[in-house]
């Protein structure tokens, strides 16, 4: 269960210069407008009701019938669960991140609010999108794909728990997942929204990160995903925003609390934290007061070394087995929902779902 230290060798790609040109009507290429040339400013914003998760029956002709994404497996410094980074003394640094799950039985929401507000404060962030979702909110997606603010990694196809799943059928979640993410990618390149400016070549073409749903792996699912070529990246702060009871200010706190240079935060805009948005400027602005400033995970690991485990968990080893009841693979997902939205369930450190 020992957190190792490794070296980062991780690739760093060259950088994509774009010549921002100016489009009438359009935003211009700079990260305090969205960094898109592909959508005006009122389209980017947030809409009223965007936020909101429907229960709808899975339709499996939304999976993406595409060539198979095959990345070549993770060298071993770099394999294992990625819980925040070491980084140079005085470089004070933080991820925020944000996971867009998604199950088989629902559309869940766009936290609007919280883009919004990260663009607005110019703050770098990293996303986490089920490749469901990546579909079902296609133009969002590619809107946060050509944000040069943003890093946008994997969240499974369906965000079912993968310390449960076989390994014939992580696998198949995994290549249906890493094709969601490529059509999207390919849909958006076509439309030549490219960023402006981005560290890491190969996230033009595909994810480079993952992040377990609910939080949960085991050592064949973690192979499994570092197999797949995907840094597994978990978190070292926990906000507990998918606890209703978890205030914009106790987020905030907590947060304060526990941060420090490297850290990775987890938090949800899928409409699933519930006082994500209200806590997020309180949040910036406290920790820009406190000397931090904010990258994205990409970011973050080109500047440092991953502090890595051997195993997935909330704050300590094994802390979220409890998961394993409150999400098996064989519960209805409506009812995985309702524990998911915090209703039934929280925890102490609010939990992660
Ligand atoms: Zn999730």
């Amino acid at each position: 269960m020992g957190i190792r230290w490794q070296l980062a060798s991780l690739g760093i790609g060259c950088a994509v210069l774009l010549v921002a040109s100016a489009i009438p009507g359009f935003g211009q290429i700079s990260s305090a407008d969205g960094g898109s040339r592909c959508w005006p400013a009122e389209a980017l914003t947030m809409r009223p009701g965007e936020r909101a998760i429907h229960h709808v029956p899975y339709d499996p002709s939304i999976e993406p019938h595409k060539t198979d994404v095959n990345l070549a497996p993770l060298a071993s410094a770099k394999r294992g669960s990625i819980r925040s980074v070491k980084l140079p003394h005085g470089e004070k640094l933080v991820a925020l991140t944000f996971d867009l799950c998604e199950n088989a039985g629902e559309i869940s929401g766009y936290d609007g609010e919280i883009i919004d507000t990260l663009r607005r404060l110019g703050a770098k962030a990293t996303f986490f999108p089920s490749g469901k979702w990546l579909l079902d909110h296609k133009e969002r997606a590619q809107q946060l794909l050509a944000d040069p603010l943003f890093q946008v990694g994997s969240h499974s196809w369906t965000h079912r728990n993968f310390r449960l799943l076989s390994q014939e059928d992580v696998k198949a979640d995994l290549a249906l997942d890493l094709k969601a993410d490529a059509k999207v990618r390919e849909t958006l390149h076509a439309r030549a929204c490219y960023r402006p400016a981005f560290s890491q070549q190969s996230d033009l073409d595909h994810a480079t990160l993952f992040r377990f749903p609910f939080g949960t792996c085991n050592a064949d699912s973690l192979s499994a995903v570092n197999d797949a070529g995907l840094l597994a990246i978990q978190w070292d702060v926990v906000s507990g925003d998918p606890a209703p009871a978890q205030s914009a200010e106790a987020i905030r706190r907590g947060v304060v609390a526990s941060v420090k240079p490297g850290s990775i935060i987890v938090m949800h805009a899928n409409g699933r934290g519930w006082h994500t948005a209200e806590a997020l400027p309180l949040l910036v602005e406290d920790l820009r007061k406190r000397g931090f400033d904010f990258a994205t995970v990409g970011e973050l690991l080109e500047k440092g070394e991953p502090v890595i485990a051997d195993s997935c968990y909330e704050v300590k080893p094994g802390d979220n087995a409890r998961y394993d009841k409150l999400f098996p693979l064989d519960r209805p997902a409506k009812t995985q929902t309702h524990a998911a939205n915090g209703a039934t369930q929280s925890t102490a450190a609010g939990g992660n779902r």
